[in-house]
């Protein structure tokens, strides 16, 4: 975007440094974990306000970037999800543990959040225990949450709750946790031990939006490499996609996204729709399919194309459709 000026003090959220600190860290880290563990409440909290997501990087849909934390000076751990790792095999398709796999694969470190109440009768639940058995399968340095411990009335209850994760058949994790995901204790523990387990890498991105704008991107990434597939020359480099709404309709349990795909001239825009509207539902269908798998959930998804002129040579416009670093990228 503009000039770098030497004499500013306040750092530039929006760009990625220049130069990153010695000894700085950055990487992916998975979250596994059955549902309810409070994996996303985990998230959140670390995240707290200051989140941020990336511009237009291929790897952001590869590793299904949930929410990005960066540590001014020590690292930035890009938070990524573990989809369909905790689902019995046989309610997997082939794809689907495919994309777990991989995306798990991708990561550099694992945080296994399990809730301290399920450690009822001095073992640790089935679907924990399936989970960790994936993860040592991957191989991958694991650090152990034992999340919502404002449960648990005494302290030296946790020591048994401790020891049996730390002594999972093969699992060696690097460190075991307790913590609350609901009152921040712990939070700092989590932080200082993951970023330990990073490696060292330059910041990785920007430090600046919000989980949910996360999902939207990955939402628009996913859109725009069908519309790149489906059309050509300069149409993918003269649009983009904008998700105006990306909502959770719990009554009919699926996502509601309303993506915008803008271009600058009517003849591109006839192009991306194609005769009768075909090639707009083609793009639509394929992005559907991606969008399922992603989230791993049923995606309606509402897909319009808009003539908006201005849209690459006006900054704000830009930025709106999270293009900050568009220039810089090319
Ligand atoms: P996920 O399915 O693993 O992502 O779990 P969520 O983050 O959605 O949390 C599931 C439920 O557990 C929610 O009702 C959370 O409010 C609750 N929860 C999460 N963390 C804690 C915690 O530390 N303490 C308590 N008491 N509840 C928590
Ligand atoms: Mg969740």
């Amino acid at each position: 975007m503009s000039v770098d000026d030497p004499d500013q003090s306040a750092p530039n959220d929006h760009v990625l440094p220049e130069h990153s600190p010695e000894g700085f860290r950055a990487g992916f880290v998975a979250l596994a974990g059955v549902p309810n563990v409070g994996k996303s409440t985990l998230m959140n909290a670390v995240l707290g306000q200051k989140v941020s997501i990336a511009t237009s990087r291929p790897q952001t849909t590869r590793n299904r970037i949930l929410g990005i934390h960066t540590v001014k000076g020590l690292g930035q751990i890009l938070f990524v999800d573990t989809p369909g790792i905790h689902k019995p095999e046989k309610e997997l398709n082939a794809v689907m543990v495919d994309t777990a796999l991989k995306s798990i694969g991708e990561t550099d470190v694992v945080l296994f959040v399990v809730d301290a109440q399920g450690f009822t009768d001095g073992r640790v639940p089935a679907g924990d225990r399936f989970v960790a058995a994936r993860l040592v399968e991957m191989g991958l340095p694991v650090v152990v949450a034992i999340n919502k411990i404002d449960k648990v009335r005494e302290r030296a209850q946790l020591f048994p709750v401790m020891e049996a994760y730390g002594n999972l058949a093969g699992l060696d994790p690097r460190a075991v946790v307790p913590i609350s995901a609901l009152n921040g204790d712990g939070l700092d523990v989590i932080v200082k031990e993951v970023l330990g387990l990073l490696p060292e890498s330059p910041q990785l991105y920007p430090a600046d939006m919000s989980t949910d704008q996360a999902e939207r991107f990955v939402a628009a990434e996913i859109i725009r490499e069908k519309l790149t597939l489906q059309t050509q020359k300069e149409v993918p480099y003269s649009s983009a996609v904008l998700v105006e709404e990306f909502s959770d309709d719990t009554r009919r349990n699926l996502l509601r996204m309303r993506a915008i795909i803008h271009v600058e001239r009517d003849s591109q825009k006839a192009i991306v729709i194609g005769k009768g509207g075909s090639r707009l539902k083609q793009i639509g269908s394929q992005a559907r399919g991606d969008l399922e798998r992603f989230f791993g959930r049923q995606v309606y998804l509402d897909l319009h194309v808009v003539v908006d002129k201005n849209w690459a040579s006006d900054p704000r416009r830009l930025k709106v459709l999270g293009y900050e670093r568009y220039d810089s990228e090319r």
